[in-house]
């Protein structure tokens, strides 16, 4: 397995969407700045080479967590957990603007790390058409909310009004959402958070006055 090495004092750096960091000596930059040989490293198919997945992995496991919670079939756990992760770094790569082949090239890697690489595939294709991967489904904001996030309102209203555990398991799965994406936008974890959390909320209280309303 290939070393990409720092451009300061060539020890291993962790490689981390379109970002590098050197733990000897600290420094840090983008993968533009690395020297030409390591760069070709990792934007070449003939090696195979090390980069640091532990962001990604952590919010894939806190898209689980919450998809846990809303779903009891395995399987359909692992289907919505991956979906939505196709989602969220398809959203995130069309933000984009500079740094994209490193940031698919990572994308790539660590999806041949997973059995699903055939997702990465259909990604991809979503990202050439400039379209986000299962948009319809997936997507959150002011204007439109998906339908997995209609769906799922039945499973949260019950619990609204008397236990904030359905809440703090959204928050979780709205904070993965953000930690994936926030790897690949310039946009802070944070500002993406609250954005998808204004959102999931707003729809979450109407939903759940209309069924008052209802009785
Ligand atoms: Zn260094």
């Amino acid at each position: 397995m290939a070393i990409i090495h720092c451009p300061t004092c060539g020890d291993p750096v962790k490689v981390t969407g379109d970002r590098w960091e050197c733990s000897w000596c600290l420094d840090f930059g983008p993968v533009s700045s690395l020297l030409p040989s390591e760069r070709a490293k990792l934007e070449s198919d003939h090696y195979y080479v090390y980069v640091d997945f532990s962001e990604l992995e952590e919010g894939v496991e806190k898209i689980q967590t919450g998809m846990r919670l809303l779903y009891e079939n395995p399987d359909t756990v692992r289907r919505m957990t991956w979906d939505l992760f196709a989602f969220s770094v398809s959203q995130a790569l069309l933000k984009t603007t500079d740094n994209r082949l490193a940031h698919t090239r990572y994308l790539e890697l660590f999806y041949k790390e997973y059995p699903y690489f055939e997702m990465w595939k259909a990604v991809k294709f979503a990202f050439k058409k400039n379209k986000a991967y299962l948009a319809e489904s997936f997507a959150l904001n002011g204007e439109t909310v998906g339908t997995f996030w209609k769906d799922i309102m039945p499973k949260l209203v019950p619990h609204s009004t008397n236990a904030s555990w359905a809440e703090t398991e959204m928050k979780g799965m709205l904070e993965g959402i953000s930690q994936i994406e926030a790897i690949f936008s310039k946009e802070e974890e944070s500002e993406i958070f609250e954005r998808l959390w204004n959102a999931l909320r707003k729809y979450w209280d109407d939903y759940a006055a209309e069924m008052m309303e209802k009785g």
